[in-house]
This record gives C-alpha cells, structure tokens and sequence, in this order.
C-alpha cells in the first residue's frame, strides 16, 4: 500500500489556484532554500515541534529524555543544538499539554482522496480543485500519480506547485492528470542558486523547459526575497529568460515576502534539522509601492504579472 507524508490539509484555500481548492502540503524538500517559508515541509520524516505557550513547566519531558539535553527554562527548553536519538519520541509520549507535537502524517492514496472529495460540489460550483504543495510534492510521485488518477475519474481540476528540482520523468508521469504547474522561478544567476538553495538550477530550468514543449499549462511563479530573489538584476535575469524561451505565453505571479514565517521558526527545534539563521535577520515584507514597481518592469517588457495576495 502506498502511502505519504503530509503536514497539512487546507480546505478552503483561495491563494492556491482558481476557485474554492483543498491544498495538501507533502514533506519532504528537495532544496533547501536560506529563506524557506515552510521549513516544516522540509524534511520527509515527521518531526517534534515545541510551542512555549503551550508548555505548563511540568518537566516530564526532562525526566524521559535520555541524552539529557532539555533545558529547565520554558523559552529555551529545546535548544537548536540538540541531536535527537533517531525515531525518539519520548518527550511527545509524556507531554501532557501538547506543547511537544509531532508535524507530518501518513495517509493512504484512497484516504486522501475521500477527504479531497468532501468538498467536491464547492469546487465545481466556483470552478476549483485539489492543489498538490509542499515541500516539494513530486518527490512523492508513485503516491501522487495514484492519488491524482483517482481524483480525475471525478474530473477534479488538479494543480502541482513545484519547485521543479525533480528529475524530468516526474514530471512525465503525471502530466496527463495535471492540469497547471505553478513553477516557482527563484535565481536565475547559477552560483548564486548554489548559495542559496544548496543546488544548481540547471535542472530546474531543463524541467520548464521541457514542460513548456509538452503544451503544458504553467504559472510561474515568483517569490520576492528581500535582497536575495528580489533585487533589479536577479528579475530582469528572469524576465529575459522568460522573453528569449518564448515563455511570455505564461502568466505570472510575483509573491511577496511573508514576515509570518519568522514564528514558524521559533517553534522549531526538537528534532528538525532545518533551523533558519535568515529569520534573524531584519527583513521586512515589500511596501505596495515596491510591490507595484517590481510589477512594472514586467509590464514593460509586455508579460502577464500579477502580484498574488494584492490583486
Ligand atoms: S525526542 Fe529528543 S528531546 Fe525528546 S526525549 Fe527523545 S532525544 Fe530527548
Ligand atoms: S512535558 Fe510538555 S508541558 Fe511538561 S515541561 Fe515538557 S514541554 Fe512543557
């Protein structure tokens, strides 16, 4: 039986595509970009989260714990230096507040499809469907091909937001139940790719590429990161790309910086690995004004923008 790692369901959802969508986030990445907004969907394994303001200062967690790392001190009870004993939950198993949780669940393909499908007549009536997110969910891809099998006998509309660091024949094999990738398009510059998502995006590139020689249905999309993704040179890399590949057919979606990540990862560090020294810093979400220019030097050059969350 085939099964996936999900960390969360959102019905609902009017961000992720046309219409009323159910968006389910897979886990498990296959970048790891400095300024990640999901880092719960970073690693493919379930992970132990702490909230403080949950914590009752019972100290059972201290008391199980084997390697003795828990500090007394609610704000810093879980420093990000602790190295975890594989699959150890102990803490989790005693917490009697629920200020330790676990992020991820499995399900199977058919349970997935039957929470998908309880809100089948709102997506018909405002023209939505299902949006495949992450981390990145084409890493889960035998899953998915099943699961998006099942959802088009029940002609559902299925997006897959991807950031496209996937080896090409996942991309192939659900392209016929996919009806539009959302792309995301990070740097355009190669090293500076490598500096900030750990990988070249010589790859990334191939694969829209690729999509968009299929006749594929595509989005791209853009996340504006204050001095790293969102600087003059790095969007007119992008928009020449998008000019010189014939890819002005695409619409595109520039989406601002969320400063609500930052409190993502305060409640990280138990056994996540993926604790972001980036946060720290003082980046602020753009102004509208801002937002409105960088939407101008698309507008410009004659390409389709909008800024999502905006308009
Ligand atoms: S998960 Fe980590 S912190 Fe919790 S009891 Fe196990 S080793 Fe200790
Ligand atoms: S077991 Fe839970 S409630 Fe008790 S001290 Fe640890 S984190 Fe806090």
């Amino acid at each position: 039986m085939l099964y996936a790692n999900v960390f969360d369901i959102k019905k609902f959802s009017i961000y992720d595509g046309p219409g009323i969508r159910t968006t389910i986030f897979f886990k498990g990445c296959s970048l790891n970009c400095k300024w990640c907004q999901n880092p719960e969907g970073h690693s493919a394994k379930i992970e132990l989260y702490y909230d403080k303001n949950k914590c009752i200062n019972c100290n059972s967690c201290l008391t199980v714990c084997s390697i003795g790392k828990i500090n007394k001190s609610i704000s810093s009870r879980f420093s990000n230096e602790i190295k975890c004993l594989n699959d150890c939950s102990k803490c989790y198993d005693v917490c009697p507040s629920g200020a330790i949780y676990e992020i991820g669940k499995c399900y199977e393909v058919d349970e997935l499809v039957r929470i998908t499908l309880e809100d089948l007549e709102f997506y018909k009536t405002s023209v939505g469907g299902v949006t495949l997110s992450g981390g990145e969910p084409l890493l889960q891809i035998d899953f998915i091909e099943k699961f998006l099998k099942k959802l088009k006998k029940y002609k559902v509309n299925t997006i897959i937001e991807t950031a496209g660091f996937v080896e090409w024949d996942n991309f192939y094999k659900i392209i016929n139940y996919t009806d539009i990738f959302y792309f995301d398009l990070k740097i355009l510059n190669k090293y500076e790719h490598i500096s900030y998502t750990g990988q070249s995006n010589e790859l990334i590139l191939n694969n829209l590429l690729k999509l968009s020689r299929e006749k594929s249905e595509v989005v791209i999309r853009i996340p504006l990161i204050p001095e790293i993704t969102d600087t003059d040179e790095n969007l007119i890399n992008i928009i020449d790309f998008i000019k010189n590949n014939k890819l002005g057919k695409y619409d595109i979606e520039l989406l601002p910086y969320n400063e609500l990540a930052k409190e993502k990862y305060k409640k990280v560090g138990i056994n996540c690995k993926s604790i972001n020294k980036y946060f720290d810093r003082k980046m602020k979400a753009q102004t509208r004004e801002i937002l409105l220019e960088r939407k101008k030097l698309f507008i410009k050059k004659g390409l389709k923008v909008r800024i999502l969350s905006l308009e």
